[in-house]
C-alpha cells in the first residue's frame, strides 16, 4: 500500500489498528504513522490545530447567529416601545 507521509514523504508505518462496528460488518480501522517521530509529532500538531480551528469556526458561526437573532429581537422591542 502507497501512504506517503504528508510532510516529509516517507511511507508510513502501521500505527495501532482497532475494530468498529459499522452496521452489521465490522470495519477494522489501522492508523498510521511516520517512521520518523518528530515528523508524526508535527503532522499530529497540524492535524490538531485544524481540528481546533474548524471547531472555533463553527463556534463563531453559531456565535453570530446567536447575536443576529438577539439583535433582531433588540429592533423589535425599540419598535413597539416608540
Ligand atoms: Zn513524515
Amino acid at each position: 500500500m502507497n501512504n506517503p507521509c504528508i510532510r516529509c514523504g516517507l511511507q508510513r508505518i502501521d500505527g495501532k489498528s482497532w475494530q468498529e462496528k459499522s452496521g452489521i460488518s465490522i470495519v477494522t480501522y489501522t492508523q498510521t504513522l511516520c517512521p520518523d517521530k518528530l515528523c508524526q509529532k508535527e503532522v499530529d500538531k497540524a492535524i490538531a490545530d485544524r481540528r481546533a480551528k474548524s471547531d472555533d469556526l463553527a463556534k463563531k458561526k453559531s456565535q453570530l447567529l446567536l447575536r443576529t437573532r438577539a439583535g433582531m429581537k433588540l429592533k423589535n422591542r425599540l419598535v413597539t416601545t416608540i
